[in-house]
Formats: C-alpha cells, sequence, structure tokens
C-alpha cells in the first residue's frame, strides 16, 4: 500500500464467511438471522436492551423521539462534535446549548454545563471523543438534580471501558456507531443501548416504524398496528452478517489498535516536550478502545503544514470536526450565539493519525515521517 488512508476495513475471511452464509441462505436473510445474533451479544456484552440500528444517527434520532422532544425545548451538547449528535435534537424544534471541551480530552466541560440550564432544558448530549470517557460522575449529578436526561453519544466507544463500566450504558440512552470509520463496521449501522428500561416499550415501537411489529414477532400480539411515531430505523440483514463476524473480532480489533496507540503514543512523547506536539491525555479511569490518535499542533500554521507534508508523502492525517455552532445551521438552531474558546482553537491545531487494523506493517515509516516533518516545522 502506497497511500496510506487515515481509516481502512480489514476484512478476512470471517467476514467473506458470514456474508457468503447470508446470501446462501435465503430463510436466514427473511428471519434476520444476523440481526438477531448481533442483538444477543450486545444485549450480553452491555447487559440491557439494544437495539440494532442503520446508523448511529438513527439511534440519535430514537432517542429524541424517546424524549419527546419539542420546539422551544432545549438540549446541552459540546460544539465539537459530529452532526448528528446536534441535528436529531434540532430537527423536532430543540434549540441547542452548546459547551465548550476541556482541552486536554476533547470532551465537554462538565464545569460549564450548570451555567447552560434553563427551565426549558431536557437533555445533556455527551460525546464520549475518541472513546476516552467524559466526566460521567459530575454529568450524572447536574442530571439529576435538575431531572434532566443524559443521552450518551458513544459513537466511538464499543470496546472501550470507563470506571470499569462501558461508555453508552452510564446515560439514560447511548448510542453506537457501526460506520465504517469506527473500530467495528457494519458497513452503515449503529444500535441505541437503552439503559431505562420504562423507555424499552416506546424505543421498540419507534424502531419499528411506529408500529408493535416487534410484540408481533415475539408471539404477543397476532397482528401490528400503528402505535406511535416512528420511522424505519432498523439494521438491514447484510449489514448485520457483516457486523456479527467483526463482533466475534471485537477483543482483537481493540487489542490491535490500542497497541497502535500505544506506538504512537511512546514515539511522540519527546514530541510533545521539545517540539510542544500535545499528545492526549488518558484520565485516570477510561480505557479507551484506540479509536482515535491525535496530536495537537503548537499553532494552526503548523497543523496545517505538518497535514500538507504528510499529504505528500501519501499519508492521510485529516483535522477533525468544524465545531457545529459556527456551522450555518449550527448558528440557526443555537440558543444565542456563543464564544467558546477552547473549541474554536483546537479544530485549527489537531492532527489525527492513521490508525486501523493492519496499519502495523506501515507504523515505523509513519512515525519517522511524523517526526522529521516535526523536528523541521
Ligand atoms: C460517526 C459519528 C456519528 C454518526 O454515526 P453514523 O453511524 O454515521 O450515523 C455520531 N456521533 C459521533 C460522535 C460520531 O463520531
Amino acid at each position: 500500500m502506497n497511500n496510506i488512508p487515515y481509516t481502512y476495513p480489514l476484512f478476512g475471511q470471517q467476514e467473506i464467511n458470514s456474508l457468503t452464509d447470508l446470501l446462501q441462505d435465503a430463510e436466514k436473510f427473511t428471519s434476520e438471522h444476523y440481526t438477531k445474533k448481533c442483538r444477543e451479544y450486545l444485549k450480553q456484552y452491555y447487559e440491557t436492551e439494544v437495539l440494532l440500528t442503520h446508523s448511529c444517527t438513527a439511534a440519535l434520532e430514537m432517542s429524541a423521539l424517546l424524549l419527546d422532544i419539542k420546539p422551544g425545548d432545549e438540549v446541552i451538547l459540546p460544539s465539537y462534535t459530529y452532526v448528528s449528535t446536534a441535528n436529531a435534537f434540532a430537527k423536532l424544534g430543540a434549540k441547542l446549548a452548546f459547551v465548550d471541551i476541556q482541552e486536554d480530552t476533547l470532551n465537554i466541560d462538565a464545569s460549564q454545563i450548570e451555567s447552560v440550564i434553563t427551565p426549558r432544558t431536557k437533555a445533556i448530549i455527551p460525546v464520549h471523543y475518541a472513546a476516552i470517557g467524559c466526566d460521567m460522575k459530575v454529568i450524572n449529578d447536574i442530571a439529576s438534580a435538575h431531572h434532566l436526561s443524559v443521552i450518551e453519544d458513544a459513537a466511538h466507544c464499543i470496546g472501550a471501558y470507563y470506571h470499569g463500566k462501558k461508555p453508552g450504558t452510564l446515560g439514560r440512552l447511548g448510542s453506537l456507531s457501526f460506520h465504517h470509520t469506527k473500530n467495528i463496521t457494519s458497513g452503515h449501522g449503529g444500535a441505541l443501548i437503552i439503559n431505562d428500561k420504562s423507555l424499552i416499550h416506546r424505543a421498540k415501537i419507534i424502531w419499528q416504524k411506529g408500529t408493535n411489529r416487534e410484540a408481533f414477532i415475539e408471539g404477543f400480539v397476532d397482528k401490528y398496528t400503528w402505535q406511535d411515531v416512528g420511522s424505519s430505523y432498523v439494521i438491514n440483514e447484510m449489514s448485520s452478517a457483516l457486523l456479527y463476524s467483526q463482533l466475534q473480532r471485537l477483543e482483537e480489533i481493540t487489542q490491535k489498535r490500542v497497541a497502535i496507540w500505544q506506538r504512537y503514543h511512546q514515539a511522540f512523547s519527546d514530541a510533545e516536550i521539545k517540539y510542544q506536539f500535545k499528545r492526549p491525555t488518558v484520565p485516570v479511569g477510561c480505557e479507551h478502545n484506540g479509536h482515535i490518535y491525535y496530536l495537537i499542533a503548537p499553532t494552526e500554521k503548523s497543523a496545517i503544514e505538518l497535514r500538507q507534508r504528510l499529504s505528500s508523502a501519501k499519508i492521510s492525517a485529516p483535522f477533525h470536526y468544524l465545531p457545529l455552532h459556527l456551522s450555518p445551521a449550527g448558528s440557526r438552531f443555537s440558543i444565542k450565539q456563543f464564544s467558546l474558546p477552547i473549541c474554536e482553537n483546537i479544530y485549527k491545531r489537531i492532527v489525527r493519525l492513521p490508525i486501523w487494523e493492519g496499519i502495523e506493517l506501515h507504523i515505523d515509516r509513519i512515525i519517522e515521517k511524523v517526526y522529521t516533518e516535526i523536528q523541521g516545522l
């Protein structure tokens, strides 16, 4: 491989076998065999109800419907996140209260949450950036003091731990992504983790186009009808077949990615001291899954320069989110114009390094190139 992409899902015989198995057995296809198997796997893994969806976006949209978000409601979230975290709530009329991030983890700064709570606030949506857990003790305490729901965007998080628990199980609802840029993939795919048992019944209805089809499949009713709002949020069976084989390798993939992450982290320890390229911080109690490795360049100029030089060497090293509050829709849907100084500064300085299973073959070349360029900047 001459061009080193930022991300590259590595499929092997296991993935080929489960897709072939599905295509050779139409009964498995129509009975949603692999979707059921994935759901069982994830229910055991998270020790609660999990519904497979076609994306994390869908799981976030289901969360907003489950909370009955209405025009005029407000939700609190970081600006440094993917569009879907905000869009799922904005499309139901919620106003967005963006909060700044912490410089060390790029997670929502929990100490600033209380200052944006109003009587209209309904939820806090922490995003565990790079699968490094947000300060959930503080966030959950604030939420219970103000009777707010916590909806975790755990898109990055499968395989990670936060003080021994799995991100996605720490709030009322959690959402996962299996998009092909994430650690475990089904192409497009996601899941809703339901930690508040009182939401399970309605979640299944919303999931199945607003019908009680799930109760019908489970044999509780002999026909199903329209019950509530909903949409077609279910994952498709081919995605599930791929996902199932990936889930079998969850531990293997996680270990490999964490090892790559560690290689980078060791390799750049003195770049941090000598050249002020800051490495990620992993707070005590956080066990990430090697989803993202990044460096924060000392200036915007040095970040642009480093990205360009790596790009000339055919190494893809992208920046990440454009802060939502600076986007056209983000400013339209937010409560007011915010100034979020850390977020506005960091997004220009971040440089993500390629990380995927199989990159071991190229890692020495990448590290050497990055190091040489950093020295020359
Ligand atoms: C990838 C991602 C999403 C969207 O996931 P999809 O499965 O593509 O809908 C949402 N939030 C975060 C933080 C993400 O990284």
